[in-house]
């Protein structure tokens, strides 16, 4: 594998997770490696729909993250991590490929363990990404203005506090719709990528039920 400059050219257009694959600019079209097709075609993770953040290991290389100007955090109850969305995804792919830090290539969803297993074809898995990343599209604009959000947060924070603020007297008033999509990708999210929270433990995932951590983590987002 050529090595890649941070946020070269050369690096975008990488594989963010997962796989060995190399450059996607050195491979013929069609020989993706199917695990990276999957991957390429979503981002899910890196752009905060369904994780917080990521952790970051002692020896891990975080040029990549300090080339795109996203800081390493530390607090009590996550250690050394960043925060989610991630800079670095550009057009759903890694800028910074060559300099990602550890769980990046070793991250996997759901999803895509259920695709290693065998559980589910390559068809399907796409499919699921496709139908999620459309109902992605369309809730966050929606979400971000019923909150007043102007820099980028995790979606799955949002929606943590969304219900907060509903709850609240006099709370916020959401369009129907826009709750309707909501709850569809909501339980997608749920039924397709995130992991049972006993194995999820220091991947960046908040349990729906345990919103109070938010509150209880200094570095949360925002
Ligand atoms: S959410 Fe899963 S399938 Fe999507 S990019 Fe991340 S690891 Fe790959
Ligand atoms: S550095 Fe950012 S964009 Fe690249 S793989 Fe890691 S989380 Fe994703």
């Amino acid at each position: 594998m050529r090595a890649a400059g941070v946020g070269s050219a050369e690096s975008v257009g990488r594989c963010p997770h997962g796989t060995s694959i190399g450059s996607l600019a050195l491979v013929e079209p069609g020989t993706i490696p199917a695990e990276s097709e999957l991957c390429v075609a979503c981002g899910l993770c890196c752009d905060g729909t369904f994780l917080v953040w990521a952790p970051v290991e002692p020896d891990d290389d975080v040029t990549g993250l300090a080339a795109v100007g996203h800081p390493v955090l530390e607090s009590e109850a996550r250690g050394r991590h960043f925060a989610l969305p991630c800079p670095a995804l550009v057009d759903r792919c890694c800028s910074v490929y060559g300099h990602r830090p550890n769980i990046c290539p070793t991250y996997a969803c759901k999803l895509l363990l259920r695709f290693r297993e065998g559980a589910v074809d390559s068809a399907a898995a796409l499919e699921t990404i496709r139908t999620t990343v459309e109902l992605r599209d369309r809730v966050r604009p929606g979400v971000e203005s019923a909150l007043e959000v102007s820099t980028p947060r995790s979606l799955f924070e949002l929606f943590l506090e969304m219900d907060e603020r509903r709850k609240q007297e006099g709370g916020l008033s959401v369009d129907p719709s826009l709750l309707l999509d909501i709850a569809l990708l909501r339980r997608m999210l749920k039924e397709h990528f995130e992991k049972p929270r006993q194995e999820a433990g220091g991947s960046g995932q908040l349990d729906e039920a345990a919103p109070g951590e938010l509150a209880q983590d200094p570095s949360h987002i925002g």
